[in-house]
């Protein structure tokens, strides 16, 4: 519709130009013939009156002009003029009478050229067409030849007579007319082949101009999806062809942009929006939540987690009313660790019984998203919905471990319940990346709390050894690498316990684990063994390496000052390593390996670093 308007348009406003060019060349040409008829005509006529007067000059030198009625006759039709006749002026009047008929002046055109001595031309229409009435007077002069003054008797400058001529203009005029018609038919030959032209090469141009304004606006709106119609040659093929280009390899794009970015989301967009944008907010989500995730990690406790988390919400999500849920260890019990942006607040949008019994909580239960915007009393624990003030909720779950060990329950009046759905999908990466983060937190705290730990040390106790000793074994084996064990013991100790007392003991005993922790790499797994015997598992690490770093745990246990009440204490200490598989593939066969060099160490002197071969355990008699 709107392409066959401006092509009307168009050829319309090339029509109107094209009409008033035709109306100037067909003015012109009129009128420069009618002025060049005139130009000729009057010539014509002057020409005439002066053969008329030489002829009737002759006439009266001869005797003949009595005769001159017949003279002027032909005269006239020998110029082929319409009509050649004379009138008298007064003093010839005075001099020869009258004259024939109609000699004494017949209008007033005659008597004012005979008053005045001008010629006189006028145009006028008659039965036959245009004509051109020139009337031109005879003044007496004296120089003239035949000398006029010798025959009349006249003053000088005055009006002899006058002669007036009818000359057609009819020709003349048909010719300009033929003239201008060929003129005419020429320029709107003209003007016809340029409309062909300009058709052919400016339509196309227009018509794709056209269509790529439509596709721009709808690829701001994120639809790439136009293609334009392609012209079979000529520039606008080049760019029409070229617009779809572009837009097949944006619409392309942003699809894979767009999937990939859905598949990091684990959320489909609704079709009909706009696909740019909409792919913009959720990497802008996406690197947001990326953020968030690093700040987490770099939380020392659960509890700045979800502080962190409830600011998100608050701040971020703009949702004011909210709840976050923590299951307890004992599973069945939660707690509210954020309820409307206040920390470890009293919950109040749900039943208090959620408390006591997590199972009664939908979303913990079940391990999916509980939407009561879409399904209102879907939970019998939300009290928001009881009375009819339109409140809702969205609780969802934060899987750890397949169970929901966390809930985060955003709460909806019927103005916002559109807007929190909408950011369910956002939310929700913000959860995936929290669970992990929770859960490692959430381990590290139970394991410091539970019977895994050495309380004097902080080091792991024999019994998470033998707790851990099963994954321990199995991902060493696949991933084909090596695990260092070292055991250690420090030397002669007993005697610090004899000379300095008990607490001295264990004062050296912290020392040496402080040692082990400086100086060995966080992966490594270090284990309060014994009493005062120590191991360390060091992971991916071959015997030569673990070679290397128990020297360094030797000379830096040598090297320690250990601070006493009344002065400070060096202690040294030995160390046995073996390899595990490389030594023995059964992993307690391998810890004794370590202990069979250890009592090398012991016997060669102490304060040394012993490796495991196969010989040591002959000798040892073992
Ligand atoms: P060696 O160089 O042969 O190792 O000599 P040693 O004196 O260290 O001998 P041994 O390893 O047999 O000594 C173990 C002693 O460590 C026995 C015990 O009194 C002491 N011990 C064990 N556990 C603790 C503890 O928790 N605190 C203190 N203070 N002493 C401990
Ligand atoms: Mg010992
Ligand atoms: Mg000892």
């Amino acid at each position: 519709m709107l392409k066959s308007n401006n092509r009307a348009r168009t050829t319309l406003v090339f029509a109107g130009l094209v009409f008033i060019l035709l109306a100037a060349i067909v003015a012109t040409a009129l009128y420069s013939f009618r002025e060049f008829s005139l130009l000729g005509a009057k010539e014509r006529a002057r020409m005439a009156a002066e053969i008329v007067r030489v002829s009737l000059t002759e006439a009266m030198a001869n005797g003949t002009i009595d005769k001159r009625a017949q003279l002027l006759g032909r005269v006239a039709h020998g110029a082929g003029l319409r009509e050649v006749r004379v009138v008298r002026g007064r003093g010839v009047v005075r001099q020869f009478g009258e004259g024939m008929e109609g000699e004494g002046g017949r209008d007033e055109i005659d008597q004012a050229v005979l008053a005045r001595g001008l010629p006189e031309y006028v145009i006028a229409d008659d039965r036959e067409g245009p004509m051109l009435r020139a009337t031109i007077p005879y003044v007496a002069e004296r120089g003239s030849q035949p000398a006029c003054l010798q025959c009349h008797q006249v003053a000088e400058g005055e009006v002899l007579g006058a002669v007036t001529i009818r000359i057609s203009l009819a020709e003349t005029r048909d010719l300009a007319l033929k003239w201008v018609f060929v003129l005419v038919g020429i320029a709107g030959f003209f003007a016809i082949a340029a409309l062909y032209f300009m058709r052919r090469q400016y339509q196309p141009m227009a018509e794709v101009a056209l269509n790529v304004e439509t596709a721009v606006i709808r690829a701001t709106g994120g639809d790439f999806g136009m293609r334009l119609p392609v012209p079979s040659d000529g520039a606008a093929r080049d760019i029409a062809a070229g617009v779809n280009r572009l837009m097949e390899t944006l619409g392309m794009g942003i699809n894979v942009i767009n999937a990939k970015v859905e598949q990091l989301m684990a959320y489909d967009l609704p079709r009909s929006s706009n696909m740019l944008l909409s792919t913009l907010e959720m990497v802008e989500g996406l690197v947001d939540a990326s953020r968030f995730k690093q700040a987490i990690e770099e939380d020392e406790t659960k509890q700045q987690i979800y502080e962190r988390l409830a600011r998100v919400i608050r701040d971020v999500f703009d949702i004011n009313q909210f709840s976050i849920y923590e299951v307890a260890n004992s599973k069945n019990h939660m707690r509210a660790v954020a309820v409307d942006g206040v920390t470890d607040a009293e919950p109040h949008w749900c039943d208090q019984e959620i408390l006591v019994r997590a199972n009664a909580c939908r979303a913990r239960r079940t391990g999916h998203t509980v939407d009561g915007i879409l399904e209102p009393l879907v939970c019998s624990m939300f009290k928001g919905d009881a009375d009819d003030s339109g409140i809702r909720h969205v609780c969802l779950p934060m899987l750890q471990s397949g169970n929901a060990g966390c809930v985060v329950q955003l709460v909806a009046t019927p103005d916002t319940a559109q807007l929190v759905r909408a950011l369910v999908p956002f939310l929700r990466v913000y959860l995936r990346e929290t669970a992990p983060v929770l859960e490692a937190k959430r381990l590290m705290d139970s394991l410091r709390e539970s019977s895994l730990q050495d309380a004097m040390t902080g080091l792991y106790n024999r019994r998470f050894i033998e707790a851990y000793v099963e994954t321990l074994q199995a991902s060493v084996i696949r991933k084909g690498t090596h695990l260092a064990v070292l055991m250690f013991d420090v030397d002669h100790f007993k005697a610090v316990n004899d000379t300095y007392g008990h607490d001295a003991g264990d004062k050296v005993l912290v020392a040496v684990a402080g040692v082990l922790k400086e100086t060995l790499r966080k992966s490594d797994i270090l284990v309060r063994y014994g009493g005062e015997e120590f191991l360390a598992f060091l992971v991916d690490s071959t015997v030569d390496g673990g070679m290397i770093a128990a020297e360094k745990v030797r000379a830096a246990v040598e090297a320690r000052k250990i601070a006493l009440p009344g002065g400070t204490l060096q202690k040294t200490i030995s160390i046995g390593v073996a390899d595990f598989p490389g030594d023995s593939g059964d992993f307690w066969e391998a810890v004794k390996f370590a202990d069979t060099a250890l009592y090398t160490a012991k016997e060669r002197g102490r304060n040394r670093v012993v490796r495991f071969t196969p010989d040591l355990w002959q000798a040892n008699g073992k």
